[in-house]
C-alpha cells in the first residue's frame, strides 16, 4: 500500500507550488491519514514578519484607490482559479488535515461561494444617508478601507477561513496577511500560489496584495503585535483568543475573534426523529468531530432519549470509518496523536463524573500505527458537569435529559461557549421561543437542521468565549472597513447643532 504523501507531489505541482516552498525546512508536516512525512516548510522569522506587513501596508495605500468594482474583478478571477483546482485542492485538505473527500471539496466549494458573494458585494459597499437636524445639511455615512488585515487560522478549516476573511478584505479595499495553521501550511503554500495566478491575469494588483506567514504561535504573535495590522482576525481556540484579544486591544487594534464551541441540539417530544437521527449523526461525527460547529451536546427530552439514544447508537456502530480519500468513508483521523490524548482523558474524566461510555476507542492501528482513527462516542451523562462544559476538540457526544422546555434552554445556555445550536420540534411555541430573545444564546440558533454545516450568506460567529466575531455574509462586511460620518453644509448659514449659540 504506498503511504498517504506519494500523492503529494503531482497535487502541489498542478496547483502551482513549487517543492523548494515544502522541502528543506524546519516545520515536519505529517498526514492524518498515516502519519507519513508530507514535507518540511521552511518557516519566517520575526524580521520577516516587520518586512511583510510593512510590504502588505505599501500594498493597501495603492489599493485602497482601486474602484471596488474592480476590486472584486480579482476576487472573481480568484473564483475562477479556485474552480478550476477545485479537485487537486480538496485532495489536498484531505491529505493534510484529513477531511474526507467530500468534505474536502465541500470547503472548495465554500471558497468559491464568498468568492461570488464579495464579487457582488464589491458594487454594494453601501453608507446612509441621515436626516440632519439643520437647514441646509445633509449628513451621510461613507465606508473607507481599513489597512492591513491579519488572518489567523484553525487546522480543521485549512483554507476556508482565509477565503471568507480574504475575499471580504480584498473587495473592501485591504491587504492581507495570513498565518495559517501549523498543521496545514502546505494548502495554504497552494492558496497562495492560487491567489498569484489570479493575481497575474488580473494584471495590476499591487505587490504584496496577499501574503503568507509561515510558522507557529511565534509567528502569529509577532503578527497580533505589529501596530500596522489594522484588524486581527483570529480564528482557534478559546486559549488563543484570550491571548490575542487583550494583545490586540492594548494597541487599540481591532479583533475578530471565532473560537471555540459547545454546541448542544435540543430533543424535544414532538421532533421528527429520523430528521434529528440525520442531523445529529453528520453534526456529531462530521470531520471527527473537529469542527467549531460539531454538536457535542444532546439535550433530550425524557419520553424520547432511549429510543434516539438506541438508534444513534445503531447508526454509530455502522458508521464507515477509515482513509478518507476512500469512496464511502464517513469518518476519518483526528489530526494526531495531541487531540487522541485529550479525547481519551475527556472520557475518563466523563466516567468519574458518572457517564456511562459508549464508543470511543482507538481503531485501524495496526493498519495506521503512526495515525489515530477513533470510534466516535456517546456518553450518557447524569448532569451537565465540568467535562460537558469543555470542548474536546474530538467526537464525543454527551447525552443529557430534560423534563420542562425551560430547563432544556437552560442546560443549552449554561456553557461558557457561544456558537451553534438547534431545535428538533413541531412545536411552534418551542421553535419560536428556542429563537426568541429568551432562547438560544448562540451566534447560530436553528430549527429542525443541525449545528454544523453554515450557509456563506450568513454573517457566521458566536457569543461569550467564542469571542464575538462574525464572519462571511450579510452585514460582516462592516468589520474590514472604517466608518467616517460626514456633514455637509450647503447653505449661507452655519447653524450649531443642538441650538448652541457661539456668536462673535
Ligand atoms: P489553536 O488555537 O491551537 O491554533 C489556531 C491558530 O492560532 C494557529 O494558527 C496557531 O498558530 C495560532 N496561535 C495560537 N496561539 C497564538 C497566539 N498566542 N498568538 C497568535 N496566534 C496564535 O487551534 P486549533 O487546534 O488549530 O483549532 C481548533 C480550535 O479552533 C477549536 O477550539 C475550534 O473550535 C476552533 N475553531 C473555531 C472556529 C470558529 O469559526 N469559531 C472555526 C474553526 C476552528
Amino acid at each position: 500500500m504506498s503511504t498517504a504523501n506519494a500523492l503529494l507531489p503531482s497535487l502541489m505541482q498542478r496547483l502551482g507550488v513549487a517543492s523548494s516552498a515544502y522541502s528543506g525546512g524546519t516545520l515536519v508536516v505529517c498526514s492524518p491519514i498515516d502519519g507519513s512525512e508530507l514535507g518540511r516548510v521552511p518557516t519566517h522569522g520575526q524580521q520577516e514578519v516587520a518586512e511583510i506587513v510593512r510590504a502588505a501596508h505599501e500594498s493597501f495605500l495603492t489599493w485602497r484607490n482601486t474602484p471596488a468594482p474592480r476590486r472584486g474583478e480579482l476576487v472573481r478571477l480568484l473564483g475562477e482559479e479556485l474552480r478550476l483546482s477545485k479537485n487537486d485542492l480538496g485532495q489536498l485538505i484531505s491529505l493534510e488535515a484529513g477531511k474526507v473527500l467530500s468534505e474536502g471539496l465541500g470547503e472548495v466549494q465554500e471558497m468559491i461561494d464568498v468568492c461570488d458573494f464579495a464579487v457582488g458585494l464589491s458594487r454594494q459597499l453601501y453608507g446612509l444617508t441621515i436626516a440632519s437636524e439643520r437647514p441646509g445639511h445633509r449628513m451621510m455615512e461613507t465606508w473607507h478601507p481599513l489597512g492591513v488585515v491579519g488572518v489567523i487560522s484553525a487546522f480543521n478549516f485549512p483554507v476556508a477561513v482565509w477565503s471568507w476573511n480574504a475575499a471580504l478584505a480584498l473587495v473592501c479595499g485591504d491587504s492581507v496577511v495570513w498565518k495559517p495553521s501549523e498543521k496545514t501550511p502546505l494548502a495554504a503554500l497552494a492558496c497562495q500560489a492560487l491567489f498569484e495566478r489570479a493575481a497575474k491575469r488580473f494584471g495590476d494588483a499591487p505587490e504584496g496584495l496577499s501574503q503568507l506567514l509561515i510558522g507557529a504561535r511565534d509567528v502569529g504573535e509577532a503578527l497580533v503585535n505589529h501596530a500596522r495590522v489594522a484588524l486581527v482576525s483570529a480564528t482557534g481556540s478559546t486559549r488563543m483568543g484570550r491571548e490575542v484579544g487583550p494583545n490586540v486591544a492594548r494597541r487599540f487594534g481591532r479583533s475578530l475573534l471565532e473560537l471555540g464551541g459547545n454546541n448542544a441540539v435540543i430533543i424535544t417530544p414532538s421532533a421528527d426523529l429520523d430528521l434529528a437521527v440525520r442531523g445529529i449523526l453528520f453534526a456529531a461525527v462530521g470531520t471527527a468531530g473537529q469542527r467549531c460547529t460539531t454538536t457535542r451536546r444532546l439535550i433530550v427530552h425524557h419520553s424520547v432519549r432511549q429510543a434516539l439514544t438506541e438508534r444513534l447508537k445503531k447508526a454509530y456502530q455502522a458508521l464507515p470509518i477509515g482513509n478518507p480519500l476512500t469512496p464511502g468513508t464517513l469518518v476519518g483521523p483526528l489530526i494526531d496523536k495531541a487531540s487522541f490524548d485529550a479525547m481519551q482523558q475527556a472520557l475518563v474524566k466523563a466516567q468519574e463524573e458518572g457517564g456511562v461510555v459508549f464508543g470511543g476507542e482507538r481503531v485501524l492501528h495496526e493498519q495506521f500505527p503512526k495515525a489515530y482513527y477513533v470510534k466516535p462516542a456517546i456518553v450518557e451523562m447524569p448532569a451537565q458537569t465540568e467535562t460537558v462544559r469543555h470542548e474536546t476538540f474530538a467526537p464525543i457526544l454527551y447525552v443529557l435529559a430534560y423534563e420542562h422546555f425551560e430547563d432544556a434552554v437552560a442546560l443549552q445556555n449554561d456553557v461558557p461557549q457561544g456558537l451553534s445550536s438547534a431545535i428538533f420540534s413541531n412545536d411552534l411555541r418551542e421553535a419560536e421561543t428556542f429563537l426568541g430573545s429568551a432562547g438560544s444564546d448562540c451566534g447560530i440558533a436553528n430549527v429542525n437542521i443541525g449545528t454544523s454545516g453554515a450557509e456563506i450568506g450568513g454573517a457566521f460567529g458566536g457569543e461569550k468565549e467564542t469571542g464575538g466575531g462574525r464572519e462571511s455574509g450579510s452585514d460582516a462586511w462592516r468589520a474590514y472597513m472604517r466608518r467616517a460620518t460626514n456633514t455637509i453644509n450647503y447653505s449661507k448659514e452655519l447653524p450649531l447643532a443642538q441650538g448652541v449659540r457661539f456668536d462673535v
